[in-house]
């Protein structure tokens, strides 16, 4: 089936996906592979990127190890941080101009958040890299891209995961569980299905913004969904 195109997108990009093979960690060799496939759609697109940070700290597993919750979702702010650096090196690499734009000032290592400063770098055909999420212990990166999906007025949201879409369940527990090809936001909130937590979903949903949940494990796929086809669910209203 055929999707509609965007003009100006949002992609999620999950740190498990920067991790490689691996367990934990960032993989310098998938770093510039997801760089190329993102490179490759750069001048069709006005593009935003978020990153997660779940590859290196996740604030919610470690407070339940007895961290402070507070100063671990700051640390885990800060590891999305790391890789926003690692993602602009890669594309800077391959000639591709980004900005990374932190919601935690910090000034020598990156721009702040600014939206209308991002707006510019847009227009100039750079990429936006926000990093450290929404600034804000208790929200995750799917909210952050929620967030600057809206501010950045962003035609769609693209999560790259590693799992092809949104199924009605789990597929490694249910050999029964099928894709949806779309589904609503109302549908993903009540059954409680795993696409991005319930806050991202439901700014998406009151800003009428499309999440489009791909694997981008794939090779050639960031392209393929992008231009409205590949395997993928798109959660609208
Ligand atoms: N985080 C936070 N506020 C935000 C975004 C992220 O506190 O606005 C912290 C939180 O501890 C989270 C960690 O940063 O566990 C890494 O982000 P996330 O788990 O969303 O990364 P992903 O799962 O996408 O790799």
């Amino acid at each position: 089936m055929e999707r509609p195109r965007f003009k100006r997108i949002l992609l999620k990009l999950s740190g498990e996906v920067l991790m490689g093979q691996g367990q934990f960690g960032i993989d310098p060799e998938t770093v510039a592979r997801v760089a190329r496939e993102i490179a490759d759609v750069a001048a069709q697109y006005e593009l935003c990127l978020v990153v997660g940070g779940g590859n290196i700290f996740r604030g919610l597993a470690a407070a339940a190890k007895g961290f402070d919750r507070t100063s671990a979702d700051y640390m885990g702010m800060l590891a999305t941080v790391m890789n926003a650096l690692a993602v602009q090196n890669a594309l800077e690499q391959i000639g591709v101009d980004t900005r990374v734009q932190s919601a935690i000032p910090m000034s020598t290592v990156c721009e702040p958040f600014i939206r209308r400063r991002a707006e510019r770098h847009l227009q100039k055909g750079r990429i936006v890299i926000f990093a450290a999420g929404t600034g804000n212990p208790y929200f995750t990166t799917d909210s952050a891209a929620a967030l600057r999906a809206a501010e950045m007025g962003c035609d769609a949201l693209f999560k790259g995961t590693s799992v092809d879409g949104v199924y009605n369940a789990d597929p490694k527990k249910d050999p029964t569980a099928t894709r949806y090809e779309t589904v609503t936001f109302n549908r993903v909130l009540a059954d409680n299905l795993k696409v991005m937590d319930a806050s991202a979903v439901a700014l998406c949903r009151d800003n009428d913004i499309p999440i489009v949940v791909f694997n981008i494990r794939e090779q050639g796929n960031l392209a393929h969904v992008l231009a409205g086809s590949g395997t993928a669910t798109v959660v609208q209203n």
